[in-house]
């Protein structure tokens, strides 16, 4: 690949030596990608401040002549900066971690268009506000982690299948490691399980089975809500088998705002 353009969201970026910066992308075309960005921090001409952004939706072009080495950032322009989000800590802190999980999961060079959209579709409607802030990071995490393969299974008892409808009684149970949802008999011999309230599971679920048009119509209760995102939220440490920095500075942000 000698030259090629696509449209791109910027996830990380870290100085290298005294000018020049690497970046990594979610990119439309040929998924996450790592380049350096020559002489960034001097020529402003080239790469104005305030363009090479974490979460900054661009539209890049680069070049690797030899097919190998690191590939190199030529030119990139900024088709929107995100404002909205960039003006409020929070959002700021929603954004980050959509984008660090990207970073964290995602292979190199893998083509991941149906992730690339869902992250731009969540960036674009926390920045204008359209959705709420939790709604949207239920809808990225479920996303994320059907795009990964990790999907938690809301549908049946994960050990004798009976169907969410035909379990009976009391809350539903869910085991991180099995990933999906007990009965109550099954889950007597479970280590762990976390209680989920059934009307969160069904309203995850739902979400689950839409697409992203339909699914963001949902009006969830309060109580779902939360519940919703703290349980997917705990679902992911789990699952990638560490805790995403900005999940944490999101955590205590939550804390300590009313
Ligand atoms: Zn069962």
């Amino acid at each position: 690949m000698p030259t090629f353009s696509t449209p791109a969201i910027l996830l990380r970026r870290s100085s290298y030596g005294d000018y020049d910066l690497i970046v990594t992308l979610l990119s439309l075309d040929k998924g996450k990608l790592t380049v350096i960005a020559k002489n960034a921090k001097k020529s402003r001409k080239r790469f104005p401040p305030g363009l090479l952004e974490l979460f900054s939706l661009l539209h890049i072009e680069c070049r690797n002549p030899q097919g190998r080495g690191m590939i190199a950032l030529q030119e990139a322009e900024l088709e929107n900066p995100f404002s909205g989000i960039r003006g409020n800590i929070m959002k700021t802190s929603y954004a980050s971690y959509w984008a660090e999980l990207v970073n964290i999961w995602l292979e190199e060079g893998k083509e991941q268009a149906r992730l690339y959209h869902l992250l731009q579709y969540c960036l674009e409607s926390l920045d204008a506000g359209a959705i709420g802030n939790e709604e949207l990071n239920i809808i990225f995490q479920l996303g994320f982690l059907n795009f990964s393969g990790m999907s938690p299974d809301f549908s049946e008892c994960g050990k004798c299948h009976k169907k969410i409808d035909e379990i009976k009684g009391g809350p539903l149970f869910f085991e991180l490691a099995k990933g999906g949802i007990l009965c109550q008999g099954c889950s007597s011999n479970s280590l762990s399980p976390l209680n989920l309230t059934r009307g969160t599971v069904k309203q995850l679920l739902w979400v689950q089975e839409n697409d992203l048009k339909t699914a963001v119509r949902l009006k969830f209760s309060q109580a779902a809500l939360t519940e919703g995102f703290k349980f997917l939220e705990k679902f992911i440490v789990f699952h990638i088998g560490k805790e995403p920095k900005s999940l944490k500075f999101l955590r205590n942000l939550r804390l300590r705002t009313p």
